[in-house]
């Protein structure tokens, strides 16, 4: 595997494998690296010649300082879980590489970023289309992968890319989860054994929507989640939200195509959020 650190060597890489007709594929990550990320390294594999793996804790995505101080960066485990699935390419920029002081950036994103995660971590989406276009205008990727786990962000991404018109291709990837269905995230390594059981309501209650979905109207759906989920000890539920898959707009009626269950809550200070499809 290729490990690059700034931008103009791995552009330089990458041309020459444009130039060979070779398609490239970029997997964006935070690194801490789990198997929902493998997942997507696993998928792009699949699908074009070069995968490009960037870690990049990226700043101008978090709300919280202690949040990005407290992020995990396990650089020689990621190397060594990347060079295992055969990722070809890693892409590890330090923050210098990536930012100039008090860059500007303001995406209008069409009130997506006003909801849901968008309500609870102010200007993260910003952050977050901020570093996925310099990624995009790096890498130059024919496809880029995301994960299903953080769908707000790939309606986001899927705007940008609408917005600025950039030629790429989106392909969003499923949830992977324990075995317990707890979905993989890198902070689930800061949950002690018994807040990893308490969050493991979080996956049951999306569940339950979805097996109920044809029993029950949305409200009930909805209700029957919040409930369950108050009534557990240790869950500090942010929100719970049936949703438009398109738009995110809440529904109340099962009309809309593609109907979405999402949910972010606290289990002692590690946020947590999941999501699965209703319809
Ligand atoms: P992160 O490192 O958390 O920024 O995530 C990098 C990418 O991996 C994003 O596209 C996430 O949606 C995706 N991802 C994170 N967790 C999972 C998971 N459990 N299953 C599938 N994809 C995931």
């Amino acid at each position: 595997m290729k490990i690059f650190h700034t931008r103009a060597a791995l552009s330089d890489y990458l041309n020459t494998s444009k130039n060979n007709h070779l398609s490239v594929g970029l997997v964006p990550t935070m690194g801490a690296l789990h198997n929902g990320h493998i997942s997507l390294i696993d998928i792009a594999k699949q699908q074009t010649d070069v995968v490009v793996c960037s870690i990049f804790v990226n700043p101008t995505q978090f709300t919280d300082p202690k949040d990005l101080d407290n992020y995990p960066r396990p650089v020689e485990a990621d190397i060594s879980k990347l060079e295992n699935a055969n990722c070809d390419v890693l892409f590890m920029p330090s923050v210098s590489e990536m930012y100039q002081n008090n860059e500007k950036w303001n995406l209008d994103l069409s009130n997506l970023d006003d909801r849901l995660e968008g309500k609870f971590r102010p200007g993260h989406y910003q952050g977050v289309t901020q570093i996925v276009f310099k990624l995009f205008d790096t890498v130059k990727p024919d496809k880029a992968f995301f994960g299903q786990k953080d769908f707000q962000q790939f309606l986001v991404i899927q705007t940008m890319v609408q917005i600025l018109k950039l030629d790429v291709e989106l392909i969003m990837c499923p949830i992977i989860r324990e075995n317990d269905g707890l979905a993989m995230s890198s902070r689930n390594i800061h949950l002690s054994a018994e807040e990893h059981k308490t969050a493991l309501v979080l996956s049951k209650v999306l569940k339950h929507a979805q097996l109920d979905f044809d029993k029950k109207n949305i409200a009930d759906l909805k209700q029957s989640a919040t409930d369950q989920l108050n009534s557990v000890q240790g869950i500090d539920l942010e929100y719970f939200e049936i949703c438009d898959a398109g738009d995110l707009n809440p529904v109340s009626d099962k009309s809309p195509g593609s109907i979405i269950a999402l949910v972010a809550a606290k289990v002692g200070r590690i946020r947590l959020i999941d999501n699965i499809i209703l319809k």
